[in-house]
């Protein structure tokens, strides 16, 4: 498969290239150039499939081409080996017409597990065979910096460096960071805020001649591999639930439009998902987006940290295909978005709602929504998961409702608590979190000081 800039001017690329470079260089993002057509009778004989067996055959198309398909298949099978259910994204319940699709069950305890574990083992790979290092470098006040860490623990030809803001981070989060002791896997503890580490990693990557001769690389989510990978589960639930004999729905607890875009993808490829909505916290960029409105507005701190961000970078990926793939348009418009709010014409704004609701959930609506779902069913979910359930109210009636199940509820004990329950236990492996050594560097703010702190760590 080649892939194209959203934006009509980066080279052409093919898988590996992408997987290594993240952002296109005129400032876009990769997407396929064409997807392959899966027919219903294909979709019909994959029912069967064990998870990690869906996964390479939804996925060959996209890496064909980059490496020997049995190297794939072990790939992808070791990726998700170190899940904790053997259904990988197993779906539950929730009411006569409305089902969870669980996907906390990797080492991390988000649904950020399904690509990173992936991606790391990618970059591992790809870097070898070009006889090249890597070092990722990414900053996280969450989900992103733990899963990075764990898809790539193991990697043999990168480094991982991921700042987070000194004394700023709950105790959960930063263990699961902190307690991985890999020599290849390198805290930094930021006297700084979040801003402050984003700031640094930023100028980073505008210098990356500093970690020469290794290559510097992002693992964000506008790394196509990533949403290559959360493709796979709206595929796999949706076999499961019935999706080629009946109407269904996902709604998707969202920020940068990475996973609800997978999603899109099993669509485009065929796959009959007949309704998406969008949940967003407070941070509604998304749905003033679909509805045409792209602006920014000050960031707002909620019980769903995951979902709190002013731009959803993927976005773009949906708006190149509402604007005809025309790239010129789309730098028109993402040029006039650098600097001021843009209205999307109307053609735009219908053909995204007839795919697509939105709707904005406030902490207030996430605590009561926790709580009337621990009455309703006794599954006590997070406050992610919540925006989700309540975003169902846009959702159109008489479709079969699945909504992403994105984090654990042991991850978010703030908003659990507010909404009245006692703190949720970590699973069983991981209830000595709190007990394991840590390692972790304090460093000033300060980009020298971190660029220094880089070169002495890599290999
Ligand atoms: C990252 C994250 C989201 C948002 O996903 P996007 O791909 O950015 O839309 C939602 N919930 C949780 C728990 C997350 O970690």
């Amino acid at each position: 498969m080649k892939f194209v800039s959203t934006r009509g001017q980066a080279p052409v690329l093919g898988f590996d290239d992408v997987v290594l470079t993240g952002l296109a260089s005129d400032g876009g993002l990769y997407v396929p150039e064409s997807l392959p057509t899966i027919s219903e009778a294909t979709f019909r004989e994959w029912q069967s499939l064990p998870y990690d067996e869906l996964a390479v055959e939804v996925m060959w198309p996209f890496v064909e081409g980059s490496m020997p398909r049995e190297t794939f298949e072990s790939m992808v099978k070791d990726a998700y080996g170190s899940f904790r259910h053997s259904a990988i994204a197993p779906t539950k319940q929730l009411s006569h017409d409305t089902w969870l699709l669980e996907l906390f069950h990797g080492p991390t305890l988000a649904f950020k597990d399904f690509a990173l574990q992936l991606l790391g083992r990618l970059l591992d790979y790809f870097l070898a065979e070009r006889g090249e290092r890597g070092v990722v470098m990414g900053a996280t006040s969450g989900d992103t910096g733990s899963a990075a860490i764990e898809g790539a623990r193991h990697s043999e030809h990168l480094d991982v460096v991921i700042l987070h803001p000194y004394q700023r981070v709950s105790e959960v989060q930063r263990r699961q960071m902190t307690t991985v002791l890999s020599d290849n896997v390198h805290n930094v503890a930021l006297k700084g805020n979040f801003d402050d580490c984003q700031a640094i990693v930023k100028a980073s990557f505008m210098d990356q001649a500093f970690v020469s001769p290794n290559r510097l690389l992002a693992v964000n989510s506008i790394n196509l591999a990533r949403i290559m990978a959360q493709t796979v589960y709206y595929i796999y639930s949706g076999l499961r639930l019935g999706a080629l004999d009946r109407e269904i729905a996902y709604s998707v607890p969202s920020a940068n439009f990475g996973d609800v875009f997978g999603g899109y993808l099993a669509k485009q490829m065929g796959f009959p998902i007949a309704h998406f909505t969008v949940a967003t916290n407070a941070n509604d960029a998304l749905v003033r987006g679909l509805r045409g409105d792209l602006s920014r507005k000050p960031l707002e701190k909620t019980l769903s940290p995951s979902m709190d961000i002013v731009v959803s970078s993927n976005f773009e990926r949906l708006l190149f295909d509402l604007h005809g793939r025309d790239g010129l348009k789309m730098s028109q418009v993402m040029d006039s978005f650098q600097t001021g709010a843009v209205q999307l014409d109307d053609s735009v704004v219908n053909q995204a709602k007839a795919l697509f609701s939105a709707h904005a959930v406030d902490d207030d609506q996430t605590c009561a929504t926790i709580s009337r779902i621990f009455e309703e069913t006794g599954e006590l979910i997070d406050p992610h998961t919540a925006t989700g359930v309540d975003a169902l109210q846009v959702t159109p009636s008489g479709m079969t409702k699945v909504v992403l199940a994105t984090a654990h509820p042991a991850k978010f004990a703030e908003a659990v608590e507010k909404a009245g329950f006692d703190e949720v236990p970590l699973p069983s492996d991981m209830t000595d979190l709190l007990e394991r050594e840590e390692r972790y560097t304090v460093v000033e703010n300060d980009l020298d000081d971190v660029q220094s702190f880089v070169r002495s760590v890599m290999g």
